[in-house]
């Protein structure tokens, strides 16, 4: 039997996305001697994916053994041994595949490992550098992950490797006897063309953020929440992975940041966070967090960031068939109001690189906007909210004594940040859940093949990145980046070690 397939362009291998894996991928492929063709799917201004708009920070382990103690307590069993152990090792390869690129990186001397288990002291976070200087925000008021992007790129144009952007990849084309990869379905121009793979293909197209059905099936029925990245990650590596035999792990895995603000949010289609709720360094103020019964029900000053404990925010009333929680408010005076944005322009996130909305420094023109509500007593601000009013007055009374006693019985709120609301006009303003990063998508080995159903390689198949990454629970924050430069860089070798498919008469097209 001969296998038909109209082929318009051909390259050694293909990389499919263009964040931190998938130049990784070109680079070593092209370093190792072949020829290269990464697709990507946003037009160049819009590329770089998470990648481009991530925070840059890369938490690399310095001593195998006890990065493989401290990845073997995260990964609660969804990472296979001898895979901890062989990505271990790659880890602690990541600054000297970035040095030996010429990109000067820089340890940032942050706090080690927050979780307190064995291993963690041998960790540290880096970011791209000058001079010595990480030029990390919030040390430079710099996008890290933007000029790390940047350098890679550069890398990838000084090598001639060929990226065309706009140009979708759609399906993987799959020899239906041997189950090898020979190439892609893409779209470029409005035509559908066919790009033959001669040795393999790197899937590294990020991970299903914006992908409303696959989140609602993977993790939170009914619940919208927001990408704090890049739009164009819809999960397309899992469809094309799925349409080809893969099994799929780590979906459950999903990263948290503070909230946004829901109506920027839904007008930008991607999350204009605000780090007043939720955050790393809780902000101190006269503000509270309450539901659409008027109640508070969670610690406001709780990092929601990368955090694995249930969320108040999705607990599920099983017996009133509702999330009680979603939609959720801001609520704050007008001394809060005057102490400075609610949402900070950053370097970090979707919004912010694209410079997409400039927050007013006194919440006013949101105000203006109808995005803050605001009114002269609780009671009024929560009619124009649609909050239980009575409720809602209960609750202001309730917190203003809990800070005169400096005490919050209920939700355990630091002392220090338990300022009275009660300096009016009063405001308010619908939140919503901001997601960072997806985790799951096709399970893959150390080696970065692409596993079927029975844990055996889908041969010329490789995928790097957040698509099916190795944080399939507890995620030490920083360790996606080092992960998609480390098995980007992998499966980019690998690929490019494989025998022409038809030149390699074990995998003929013949059958
Ligand atoms: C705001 C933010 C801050 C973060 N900060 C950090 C941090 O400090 N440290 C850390 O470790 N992690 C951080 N992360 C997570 C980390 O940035 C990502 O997990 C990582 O960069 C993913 O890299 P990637 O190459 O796998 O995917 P991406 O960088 O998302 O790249 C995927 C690319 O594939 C393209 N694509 C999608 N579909 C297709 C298709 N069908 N065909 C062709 N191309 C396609 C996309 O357009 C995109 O360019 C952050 C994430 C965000 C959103």
């Amino acid at each position: 039997m001969r296998l038909q397939f109209q082929w318009d362009y051909e390259s050694d291998v293909v990389v499919v996305g263009f964040g931190y894996a998938g130049a990784l991928s070109a680079i070593a492929a092209h370093d190792a001697g072949a020829d290269v063709l990464v697709l990507e799917k946003a037009p160049e201004n819009f590329a770089g994916g998470n990648s481009r708009v991530s925070g840059g920070g890369m938490r690399v382990p310095i001593n195998i053994h006890d990065a493989i103690k401290y990845y073997k307590a995260v990964c609660f069993g969804t990472v296979p041994d001898e895979d901890i152990v062989a990505m271990a090792d790659a880890m602690t390869k990541v600054p000297e595949i970035l040095r030996g690129l010429g990109i000067e990186i820089a340890e940032l001397g942050l706090p080690r490992m927050r979780h307190p288990v064995a291993g963690g002291e041998s960790f540290r976070l880096y970011s791209i550098a000058k001079n010595g200087k990480p030029l990390f925000e919030p040390i430079a008021a710099v996008g890290s992950g933007d000029l790390l992007y940047g350098a890679l790129k550069q890398r990838v144009i000084d090598r001639g490797i060929k990226v065309w952007y706009e140009t979708p990849a759609k399906k993987l084309v799959q020899n239906p006897l041997t189950k090898e990869i020979l190439g892609v379905v893409a779209e470029r121009k409005d035509k559908t063309i066919g790009v033959k793979a001669r040795k393999a293909v790197v899937l590294a197209c990020g991970g299903y953020e914006n992908n409303y059905e696959m989140w609602i099936n993977f993790n939170f029925p009914g619940i919208k929440v927001y990408p704090w990245g890049s739009p164009y990650n819809t999960g397309d590596g899992i469809k094309m992975a799925l349409d080809v035999g893969a099994t799929l792990w780590h979906m459950i895995s999903i990263e948290w940041d503070c909230p946004c603000i829901k109506i920027p949010s839904e007008i930008y289609g991607c999350a204009v966070q605000t780090r007043v709720v939720g955050a790393m360094r809780p902000k101190v103020g006269s503000y509270i967090v309450v539901n659409k019964h008027g109640k508070r029900f969670m610690n406001e000053c709780k990092s929601l960031v990368h955090r694995k404990e249930p969320l108040e925010l999705t607990h599920f009333d099983q017996e009133r068939l509702e999330y009680p929680n979603i939609p959720f408010y801001l609520i704050f005076d007008e001394a809060f109001r005057l102490q400075g944005p609610l949402v900070k322009n950053t370097r970090i996130g979707w919004h912010n690189i694209f410079s997409l909305y400039e927050w007013s420094y006194d919440n006013s023109a949101e105000i203006d906007k109808g995005w803050i509500v605001k009114a002269d007593t609780p009671r009024e601000l929560a009619k124009k909210l649609n909050i239980n009013p009575e409720e809602l007055e209960k609750t202001i009374i309730s917190y203003n004594k809990n800070c005169e006693a400096k005490m919050d019985p209920d939700f355990h709120r630091p002392a220090e940040t338990m300022i009275p609301l009660n300096s009016p006009p009063f405001y308010g303003v619908e939140l919503a859940l901001t997601i960072t990063n997806t985790q799951g998508g096709p399970k893959r080995n150390a080696k970065a093949q692409v596993l079927d159903t029975e844990n055996k390689p889908i041969p010329r198949l490789y995928a790097a990145g957040e698509l099916g990454s190795f944080w399939g629970f507890v995620y030490p924050g920083g360790s996606n980046i080092a992960e998609a430069i480390a098995l980007g860089y992998i499966a980019g070798k690998n690929a490019a070690t494989e025998r022409p498919w038809n030149k390699a008469s074990m995998h003929s097209m013949k059958g």
